[in-house]
């Protein structure tokens, strides 16, 4: 007799600690940020420098003087498992907004500003503090980037961390209902005595065509409230969320995720997308080149394999640069091209790794293989 099928077993264990919790929310493309040891240090020492301001600024929540806000900080705490009681500050603000800072030794910090706290119910209150520890949690990080690439990667990866503490938030709630009527509240600012929250009917008002601008062509750091509500809607149906709900079941996290991912890089019009489409095309055509050219003859089969990767005309582009200016000028192209690369998706830069290894085994290269891939990992910092 096997008693499982009385208790059919959990997709997946119940998460040990706090980190692990999170790591099981996380949306795949809310990738860790890579910091060097240095760009770690500014960062901690900023955030440093803005907790000291908050604490002489603002009131820390606890028992004895702020007892309501208190017990649903240690209620989001207990249900996300954290083990220490987080720090939280109230400021006086009448905008609507709370945010969580970050320091490398992942040590939550949560600044609630007044308006949010007067405006919520208990519940909402409780999903946005967990959001806030959501993002702590996940070590989210506001990115310092100088070009407009890496910005553009920056502010992509910023609304995937959106999504992660939306599922943090949800968790610890238990409902997307609830952080997205908190959301809604914060968007207008008005409570139940003005507001029936309907919110199919208020997220339609967003999702009408005459409401999406015209030539939008960049996401906001905080994608768009039907898409996360959708999104959160979805990822409570998966394995992943039944497991950690305490139910068996649920559709499998991967065709979830990737329907998800779908609609997110929809979100900006395939901005993201199109600009990683166009930048791998151009790092490949001057690798490619770099790897065929270098003897002085290139084959037939070199110059064929080369257009099956990047297409003719970025084969013969490439190859009549090399032509002009030399295979110098074409590898300190390969190199700003792959400097762009940086921040793109793990995905991505490993897809770089293996289009190299594929185009030197199938050009007839395969000794070039390791010398490519060298300039590819000193760039990207991988493998
Ligand atoms: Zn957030």
């Amino acid at each position: 007799m096997n008693t499982n099928l009385q208790h059919p077993p959990l997709a997946f264990e119940p998460p040990v600690d706090h980190s692990e919790l999170c790591a099981r929310l996380r949306f795949p493309l809310d990738e860790v940020a890579r910091l060097d040891g240095e760009s770690l240090q500014r960062r901690d020492a900023a955030v440093q420098a803005l907790r000291t301001q908050i604490r002489r600024q603002g009131v820390r929540a606890s028992r004895r003087v702020t007892a309501r806000i208190h017990q649903i900080v240690c209620e989001a705490s207990s249900r996300l498992l954290l083990l220490t009681e987080p720090e939280v500050y109230v400021i006086a603000s009448h905008e609507l907004n709370a945010f969580a800072t970050t320091t490398s030794d992942g040590s939550p910090f949560v600044v609630l500003h007044s308006g949010i706290v007067q405006l919520l119910s208990d519940d909402e209150l409780l999903a946005v503090v967990a959001h806030e520890l959501g993002h702590a949690g996940l070590r989210h990080a506001v990115g310092t980037d100088e070009n407009p690439v890496s910005y553009l990667y920056a502010t992509h990866r910023s609304a995937a961390g959106e999504v992660s503490a939306d599922r943090v938030g949800m968790y610890a709630c238990g409902s997307p209902a609830t952080l997205t009527r908190g959301l809604i509240k914060l968007m207008c600012g008005l409570s139940e005595r003005d507001l029936r929250i309907d919110i199919d009917t208020i997220l339609e008002q967003y999702l009408h065509p005459e409401n999406v601008p015209a030539g939008e062509d960049q996401i906001t750091t905080h994608p768009e409230l039907p898409f996360r509500y959708w999104a959160m809607m979805r990822f409570a149906e998966s394995d992943i969320y039944q497991s950690l709900t305490g139910r068996p079941g649920g559709v499998a996290f991967a065709e979830i995720e990737s329907e998800i991912e779908d609609r997110f890089h929809a979100l900006d019009e395939g901005m993201a997308f199109l600009m990683t489409s166009q930048i791998v095309h151009e790092t490949v055509a001057w690798l490619g080149i770099l790897m065929i050219a270098s003897d002085a003859h290139v084959s037939e089969l070199e110059r064929a394999t080369l257009s099956e990767f990047v297409g003719r005309i970025w084969a013969e582009d490439a190859a009549s640069f090399a032509r002009r200016n030399g295979l110098d000028a074409a590898h300190r192209r390969a190199v700003s091209s792959l400097e762009n690369l940086k921040h793109a998706s793990l995905r991505t830069r490993q897809r770089v790794h293996a289009i190299v290894r594929e185009m030197g085994e199938r050009s007839g290269n395969r000794e070039r293989i390791d010398e490519i891939l060298a300039l590819v990992s000193a760039a990207l910092g991988d493998e």
